[in-house]
Protein backbone atom coordinates (compact mmCIF):
# COMPACT_ATOMS: atom_id res chain seq x y z
CA UNK A 1 0.00 0.00 0.00
CA UNK A 2 1.40 3.36 -0.70
CA UNK A 3 1.65 6.31 1.77
CA UNK A 4 -1.61 7.76 1.88
CA UNK A 5 -0.86 11.20 2.27
CA UNK A 6 2.73 12.36 1.60
CA UNK A 7 5.32 13.71 3.68
CA UNK A 8 4.68 17.44 2.41
CA UNK A 9 0.96 16.55 4.08
CA UNK A 10 -1.02 16.93 0.70
CA UNK A 11 -2.74 14.27 -0.09
CA UNK A 12 -2.27 13.12 -3.70
CA UNK A 13 -5.42 11.69 -5.78
CA UNK A 14 -3.25 8.38 -5.71
CA UNK A 15 -3.33 8.62 -2.23
CA UNK A 16 -6.86 9.04 -1.85
CA UNK A 17 -7.55 6.03 -4.98
CA UNK A 18 -6.36 3.62 -2.08
CA UNK A 19 -8.95 4.06 0.23
CA UNK A 20 -12.01 4.98 -1.95
CA UNK A 21 -11.32 1.57 -4.70
CA UNK A 22 -10.82 -1.52 -3.56
CA UNK A 23 -7.50 -2.72 -4.48
CA UNK A 24 -8.60 -6.50 -5.22
CA UNK A 25 -12.11 -6.06 -7.22
CA UNK A 26 -10.96 -2.58 -8.42
CA UNK A 27 -14.41 -0.82 -7.66
CA UNK A 28 -15.12 2.38 -6.31
CA UNK A 29 -18.67 2.55 -5.05
CA UNK A 30 -18.31 -0.28 -2.63
CA UNK A 31 -19.34 0.03 0.83
CA UNK A 32 -16.70 -0.28 3.43
CA UNK A 33 -16.41 -1.78 6.27
CA UNK A 34 -14.20 -0.44 8.31
CA UNK A 35 -12.49 -0.86 11.95
CA UNK A 36 -10.05 0.40 14.43
CA UNK A 37 -8.50 -2.94 15.40
CA UNK A 38 -5.32 -0.91 17.82
CA UNK A 39 -4.52 2.32 18.91
CA UNK A 40 -1.27 3.70 20.14
CA UNK A 41 0.00 7.38 20.46
CA UNK A 42 1.13 7.16 17.13
CA UNK A 43 -0.61 4.54 15.12
CA UNK A 44 -3.52 2.73 14.43
CA UNK A 45 -4.16 -0.75 12.91
CA UNK A 46 -7.43 -0.62 10.60
CA UNK A 47 -9.47 -3.23 9.12
CA UNK A 48 -11.10 -2.62 5.70
CA UNK A 49 -12.93 -5.07 3.90
CA UNK A 50 -14.77 -4.22 0.61
CA UNK A 51 -18.60 -5.69 0.76
CA UNK A 52 -18.70 -6.56 -2.71
CA UNK A 53 -15.78 -9.18 -2.74
CA UNK A 54 -14.93 -9.76 0.54
CA UNK A 55 -11.15 -9.09 0.44
CA UNK A 56 -10.34 -7.03 3.45
CA UNK A 57 -6.81 -4.52 4.03
CA UNK A 58 -5.09 -4.85 7.60
CA UNK A 59 -3.04 -1.66 7.30
CA UNK A 60 -0.78 0.15 9.65
CA UNK A 61 -1.36 4.02 10.11
CA UNK A 62 1.51 5.77 11.57
CA UNK A 63 2.61 9.42 12.09
CA UNK A 64 6.49 10.41 12.95
CA UNK A 65 7.95 13.88 12.38
CA UNK A 66 8.07 12.91 8.70
CA UNK A 67 4.66 12.56 7.98
CA UNK A 68 1.50 9.84 8.08
CA UNK A 69 3.04 6.57 6.39
CA UNK A 70 0.61 3.05 6.20
CA UNK A 71 1.50 -0.50 5.17
CA UNK A 72 -1.30 -2.76 4.19
CA UNK A 73 -2.01 -6.33 3.44
CA UNK A 74 -4.59 -8.01 1.66
CA UNK A 75 -6.12 -10.47 3.54
CA UNK A 76 -9.31 -13.29 3.99
CA UNK A 77 -8.97 -12.88 7.73
CA UNK A 78 -12.09 -11.75 9.73
CA UNK A 79 -11.39 -8.79 12.27
CA UNK A 80 -11.85 -10.94 14.91
CA UNK A 81 -9.32 -13.67 13.46
CA UNK A 82 -6.97 -10.72 13.45
CA UNK A 83 -7.36 -9.66 16.89
CA UNK A 84 -7.09 -13.64 17.65
CA UNK A 85 -3.23 -14.45 16.19
CA UNK A 86 -1.88 -11.23 16.31
CA UNK A 87 -1.23 -11.95 20.76
CA UNK A 88 0.08 -15.48 19.34
CA UNK A 89 3.89 -15.50 19.60
CA UNK A 90 5.78 -15.13 16.52
CA UNK A 91 7.20 -18.30 14.49
CA UNK A 92 10.58 -18.21 14.38
CA UNK A 93 12.97 -20.19 12.44
CA UNK A 94 13.23 -23.43 14.80
CA UNK A 95 9.44 -23.97 14.47
CA UNK A 96 9.56 -23.63 10.41
CA UNK A 97 12.60 -26.35 10.87
CA UNK A 98 11.13 -28.14 13.24
CA UNK A 99 7.27 -28.51 11.33
CA UNK A 100 9.97 -29.36 8.32
CA UNK A 101 12.07 -32.11 10.05
CA UNK A 102 8.60 -33.90 11.38
CA UNK A 103 7.11 -33.57 8.02
CA UNK A 104 10.01 -35.28 6.27
CA UNK A 105 9.93 -38.05 8.73
CA UNK A 106 6.78 -38.62 9.08
CA UNK A 107 5.16 -40.22 5.36
CA UNK A 108 1.38 -39.09 7.37
CA UNK A 109 0.32 -35.80 7.42
CA UNK A 110 -2.50 -36.26 8.90
CA UNK A 111 -1.18 -37.50 12.42
CA UNK A 112 0.96 -34.04 12.44
CA UNK A 113 -2.04 -32.28 13.34
ZN1 LIG B 1 -13.60 -5.47 -3.55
Amino acid sequence: MKDIIPPNNKPSEDGLKMISHCPVCHYSNTAIEAKVLEENDNSHLVYIKCKRCQSAVLALFSSNSFGISSIGVITDFESYEVAKFKNLSRVNNDDVLSVYKHLSENDDFSKVF
